[in-house]
């Protein structure tokens, strides 16, 4: 299990499994926030608590960040699938370091081929090095 929280602590995150990797992505918006993702869905394998202010982009999903210290906290699909599950990410840039300093990074080309790129060695710990 891994816990992440905003600044200011108002907002909570918890991913109840290890995952297996944290996705780095180029798309417009998350190269801006430089936010590290880890995935599942809302209230299975990640539940998020405390008020968050979404940003919705698109069709498909929102951003969801602390209204109070501006962290991103995680994003959303705007829509459930036809299981009734909704997609959810967090942004494992708010664990504490060493929770997640071993996750491999995986590359994302969220801005052009929409699909996933090599991996090349880097994890979590060299976003902060
Ligand atoms: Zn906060």
């Amino acid at each position: 299990m891994i816990n992440g929280s905003c600044h200011c602590g108002a907002v909570q995150w918890r991913f109840d499994a290890d995952p297996e990797s944290a996705t780095s992505c180029n798309c417009t918006v998350c190269r801006r926030y430089g936010a590290l993702w880890i995935y599942d869905y809302e209230g299975e394998g990640v539940h998020v608590t405390g008020p968050t202010q979404p940003y919705v982009r698109g069709k498909a999903l929102a951003f969801h960040f602390c209204p109070t210290c501006a962290c991103v906290v995680s994003w959303r699909g705007l829509e459930a699938n036809k299981e009734g599950r909704r997609r959810m990410a967090v942004n494992v840039r708010l664990a504490e370091p060493e929770a997640v300093a071993h996750l491999p990074i995986d590359h994302f080309d969220g801005f052009g081929a929409f699909e996933d790129l090599p991996r090349d060695a880097r994890c979590v710990r060299d976003y902060w090095g």
